[in-house]
């Protein structure tokens, strides 16, 4: 063997691998990108949870998106006040209000307030349901109850109840939005902790459709809009919707209500952890239920009457939103008292102001 191949190749190469590294080095130091080291110290302030619920893909590009000025130090839900605290001192800023955000389900129709119309016989997920014909639910607006959710919630803060529906931790949700991205009916929003009203349906069906497919929709009477002492509700497509702007959390609008639609957040919120457990091993044993069924009564009748005044023309059958008044054309109409809610929706739009109240 030729050992001078060796004397010369390896010197050669070394040679050549100190040049490429020299060059490689000094490359390094021109081209190098600088880097915020506030990106690390905020991200080492953030509970790493790479949830997203600040928009962001992990906290990481959260991390850079603060010190790039393309997020608000109070963007983290999950670390909430605390954290904006430690990132404004890092970024030398004050934190601002921090409000935190909890998912609420737009829907209070479980089992016992629906029924399915159908048999179900595919895979058990509300999303494989919603494509086979919206799901087998009576309502086609309502929560499918095959807990979508619950599985897609990263924080154990959403569990199933025995009625089928997804009940919400307050103190273990984030808003984190997993639910809301999820849920195929769209039926999770994030509202803020303090708004303590909330309207649990998003059916916009009329009034006697909805009380033909649950026992606790909006049937869009108006009468919760009626009682707020600050207008701060609306009836659109057959929903009512509270302007948090106006709201002052009285609860009016929940005594109101006749469906027991709407709920207080606060009541919710009161629920402990034990609890919370308790209603996933299916062992509640407190009185909501009791409490549900009270509210979801409907008065059996009615102060409000035709009088002679009445020329049948039947504006009013239309505005009732239960079906609670018949007539011949052309002669006095009458209100069922055990199906009427009290809406009064009939004595505004009685052309010759034949219905009055008691
Ligand atoms: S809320 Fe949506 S995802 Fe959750 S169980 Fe109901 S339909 Fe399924």
């Amino acid at each position: 063997m030729d050992l001078s191949l060796f004397k010369v190749s390896i010197p050669s190469m070394g040679i050549m691998g100190a040049v490429f590294a020299g060059g490689l080095a000094i490359a390094s130091s021109k081209l190098a990108v600088e880097v915020d080291p506030r990106i690390e110290e905020i991200e080492e302030a953030l509970p790493g949870a790479n949830c997203g619920a600040c928009g962001e893909p992990g906290c990481s590009s959260f991390a850079e998106a603060v010190v790039n000025g393309n997020a608000e130090i109070n963007g983290c839900p999950v670390g909430g006040s605390e954290v904006a605290d430690e990132i404004a001192e890092i970024m030398g800023v004050e934190s601002g209000d921090s409000v935190r955000k909890i998912a609420r389900l737009l829907c209070k129709g479980g089992k016992e307030e629906t029924f399915n119309r159908s048999e179900y016989r595919g895979i058990e997920s509300c999303k494989a349901a919603n494509i086979a014909g919206s799901g087998n639910k009576s309502c086609v607006y309502g929560c499918l109850g095959f807990g979508d959710c619950e599985e897609v919630c990263s924080f154990d803060a959403i569990k199933m109840n025995e009625n089928g529906l997804p009940e919400v931790n307050d103190d273990k949700c984030t808003g984190c939005r997993n639910c809301v991205e999820e849920c195929p009916k769209d039926l999770f929003i994030l509202v803020e902790e303090d708004q303590e009203v909330f309207i649990h349906c998003s059916s916009q069906s009329e009034g006697k459709d909805v009380k033909e497919v649950c026992k606790t929709g909006c049937i869009g009477c108006g009468i919760c809009a009626q009682k707020c002492p600050v207008d701060a509700i609306t009836v659109e497509d057959n929903l009512a919707d509270i302007d948090y702007e106006e709201c002052i959390n009285c609860g009016a609008c929940v005594e109101a209500c006749p469906m027991g639609t709407i709920d207080t957040i606060e009541t919710e919120a009161e629920e402990t952890d034990e609890e919370f457990e308790a209603k996933d091993q299916g062992a509640a044993t407190d009185n909501t239920e009791k409490e549900e069924n009270e509210a979801n009564e409907v008065e059996d009748d009615c102060s409000i009457y035709i009088t002679d005044a009445c020329v049948g023309c039947g504006v009013c059958v239309d505005e009732c939103p239960v079906d609670a008044i018949s007539g011949e054309n052309g002669e006095v109409h009458n209100i069922d008292s055990e199906v009427c809610i009290e809406c009064e929706n009939c004595v505004g739009a009685c052309p010759t102001e034949a219905i009055e109240t008691e």
